[in-house]
């Protein structure tokens, strides 16, 4: 297009472009998520649909952005990974933010009907993004092992406390069940559970304890060959789904992939 006297408006923009060598570790976050999981009614304290969804709107991100390494899911937040090569976008922060977390929105909002069925979608969710670079890979850990601390943090209190509001024999307002909880630490909510629910917290589902982790790894798959119509076992990468412990050395030690 010609040049008009209009175009030097464009030397208003101010880039943002994030520094060059260092993991980028981009995270959304459901907008008013308590609202929006109320007026859905999901399952409390771990609604499985809804991790599900997420899960499957990472998926579609991570198909699409060949250079993340991996991604990290738990409640109403993704974090996703790229490695400290990428140039996605000349490394522009707004680009990027704005194009995986729209991306991840509207993935959002296509599948919902396949994990909701037939519960309609009342209002359009959205998501915030940020991001963030680390220099080193000990950082890139202790990043990954604040959400997942976070997110056992989180799940033992929310597990507690359901369990006291949801409690047919003698269920607690929700005021009651915070005011019990505060004065408890994790061994004291284990101790809650065990004793007056017989729940034992480490039997609980992963995915809600661990939060979820994709990743690609290259696996043996099973195929039906073009050529002779047999079938054949091929190496390929498979986006894998897990809900393991992200903080200790043996994930990594698994997937030293995921870090070179
Ligand atoms: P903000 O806009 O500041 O992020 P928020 O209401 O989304 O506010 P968060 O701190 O992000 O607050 O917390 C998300 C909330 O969404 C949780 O407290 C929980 O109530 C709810 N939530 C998210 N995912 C699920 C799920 N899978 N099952 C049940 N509840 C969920
Ligand atoms: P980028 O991702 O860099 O923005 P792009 O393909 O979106 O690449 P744009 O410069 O944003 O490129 O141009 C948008 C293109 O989308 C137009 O060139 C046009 O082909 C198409 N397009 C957008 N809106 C319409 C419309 N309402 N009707 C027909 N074509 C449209
Ligand atoms: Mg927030
Ligand atoms: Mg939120
Ligand atoms: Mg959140
Ligand atoms: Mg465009």
């Amino acid at each position: 297009m010609a040049a008009t006297r209009f175009e030097y408006v464009r030397n208003f923009e101010q880039p943002t472009t994030l520094l060059r060598n260092t993991w980028i570790v981009v995270r959304l976050d459901g907008h008013g998520f308590h609202r929006f999981s109320k007026e859905h009614q999901f399952a409390k304290p771990n609604d499985v649909r809804a991790l599900h969804l997420m899960n499957a709107s990472a998926a579609a991100v991570m198909r699409e952005f060949d250079d993340i390494a991996l991604a990290y899911g738990q409640s109403d937040e993704f974090s996703f990974v790229f490695r400290p090569s990428t140039m996605v976008y000349s490394r522009r922060e707004a680009k990027i933010i704005t194009n995986l977390c729209s991306l991840f929105t509207a993935t959002f909002v296509m599948q919902w009907p396949q994990f909701f069925g037939s519960q309609p979608l009342s209002y359009a969710p959205s998501f915030d993004a940020r991001a963030v670079c680390y220099p080193t890979i000990a950082n890139l850990r202790d990043y990954m092992s604040w959400r997942q601390a976070d997110c056992h943090i989180n799940n033992l209190y929310n597990t507690a406390f359901w369990a006291l509001v949801l409690d047919s024999k003698d269920p607690k307002t929700e005021q009651q069940a915070e005011a019990i909880l505060r004065v408890t630490d994790s061994a004291a909510k284990n101790e809650i559970l065990f004793t007056q629910f017989g729940i034992n917290y480490n039997n609980i589902d992963p995915m809600f304890r661990k939060g979820s982790t994709l990743f690609w790894r290259k696996q043996d798959v099973e195929e039906v060959s073009a050529k002779t119509g047999q079938p054949v076992v091929r190496k390929r990468n498979v986006l894998a789904t897990e809900y393991v412990d992200v903080i200790g050395e043996s994930f990594w030690k698994e997937n030293p992939h995921l870090l070179s």
